[in-house]
């Protein structure tokens, strides 16, 4: 076994020095709970950013994938895959109602990348509009769809004729239309942007003016996508179905799969040849997205995080009344966040030190992505940790 010091410094020394780093090394993980090298217990916030949704190792994800693994790892798209064929009689179960067509990926940023050239396909369109604060990815497709300048700057030029409007202000979408616009993608909730839920009405606006210009509308459901906001798709909130939705993140548990689900005529432009991917609906990550939906599914578990999203943001919401460095708490179900007024990272890391991994977005917005296997107590242990730090950032920030 390599030795915690040994990891780090290997990690440190080869990985492309893209990501902040936390001074854990993650060595086991179950339901809510990941373990370090130390043997250290952590309540897991964070999850896989998301991915690990039915909590860490779900063992009928594991099952399905032993028994996968020794059966067959590699098939190309061009040959039929029994394994892929059972995650597609679980897509026709769940998919939105009129989206009929998949494409199969690796990522979220995968499935942006098909859903961007299938709308330019389809509509022979070349524009797009994305939203201010709006993720959907960082390879150079995506990326171009991706708002925030620390992202962008370094690779431009990205796409042309992408224009970023406010989110939640549907008449700057319908400003910012022209005859070449081929489709619109907007996250019914922003995750990367902070938690910001979509306004009463918007969506069902973007899908009027979609309708009227006759543009493509993409919902980036990588984040909210299977069960994390208390319905099984984000959309389902306000009953507005789009055009294309990408799902990632919690898809396959943990297994990389990246799902475009698109109305037919939109998919059925496309000829061979046009679009395709190696890994394109392998069969190891076909067999952990069933496995995935079917345990959503049989446990209905989008309303158990309904249930434990409103005790989790009830906690925060206390917090925001009682101390005045807290200045907003958004979210629905499992996916929520806590703004503060000033920089969080003492917060995290105070988290961090009581065994609470956390998200952050931008320098002051927490974020919380726990597993739907989180238990009650573990909700009542991360608000109390929490409370603790926004006591001592209370105390330093605002001595009076
Ligand atoms: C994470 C995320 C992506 C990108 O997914 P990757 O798998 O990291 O490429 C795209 N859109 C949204 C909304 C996301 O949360």
């Amino acid at each position: 076994m390599v030795k915690r010091e040994e990891v780090i410094r290997l990690e440190d020394r080869w990985i492309a020095p893209v990501f902040q780093r936390r001074p854990i090394v993650a060595v086991r993980g179950r339901d809510a709970i990941l373990w370090d090298a130390d043997g250290r217990e952590y309540v897991d916030c964070m999850a896989g950013y998301g991915a690990a949704f039915l909590g860490h190792c779900h063992p009928r994800v594991v099952e399905a994938v032993k028994a996968q693994a020794e059966k067959l790892l590699a098939c190309h798209g061009s040959v039929y895959a029994e394994a892929r064929a059972e995650l597609l009689r679980r897509l026709e179960l769940i998919a939105p109602e009129g989206l009929g067509r998949v494409f199969l990926s690796n990522s979220g940023a995968e499935a942006v990348e098909f859903a961007l050239k299938a709308a330019r396909k389809y509509t022979g369109k070349r524009e797009f509009i994305a939203m201010v604060r709006g993720f959907h990815g960082k390879t150079m497709g995506a990326l171009s769809a991706t708002w925030n300048p620390k992202y962008r700057a370094s690779f431009e030029p990205l796409l042309a004729g992408v224009r970023f409007v406010p989110y939640g202000k549907a008449e700057k979408v319908e400003e910012a239309i022209t005859s070449d616009t081929a489709a619109v993608i907007v996250e019914p909730i922003q995750g990367e942007g902070g938690v910001y839920v979509a306004p009463e009405g918007y969506l069902a606006q973007l899908r009027e003016i979609c309708d009227r210009h006759g543009i493509v509308l993409i919902f980036d459901e990588i984040q909210t996508g299977f069960g994390r906001t208390g319905k099984l798709f984000a959309y389902q909130h306000w009953n507005v179905v789009p055009d294309i939705i990408c799902l990632a993140k919690a898809a396959g548990s943990g297994v990389p799969i990246g799902i475009t689900l698109a109305k037919n005529e939109i998919l059925e432009s496309l000829s061979i040849g046009e679009h395709s991917s190696t890994f394109s609906g392998n069969p190891l990550a076909c067999a952990a997205a069933s496995a995935t939906i079917d345990v959503l599914i049989e446990g209905r578990l989008w309303e158990r995080a309904e249930r434990l999203g409103k005790l989790f943001k009830g906690f925060l919401s206390r917090l925001a009344e009682k101390y005045r460095v807290v200045r907003e708490v958004r979210g629905l179900g499992l996916m929520l966040a806590v703004e503060y007024r000033f920089d969080i990272l003492d917060v995290l890391q105070g988290l961090l030190q009581r065994g609470v991994i956390a998200l952050s977005s931008g320098t002051r917005i927490l974020r919380f992505l726990p597993p739907v296997s989180i238990t009650e107590d573990q909700i009542e242990y991360v608000a109390a940790k929490l409370e603790e730090c926004t006591e001592i950032m209370e105390r330093e920030r605002l001595k009076s």
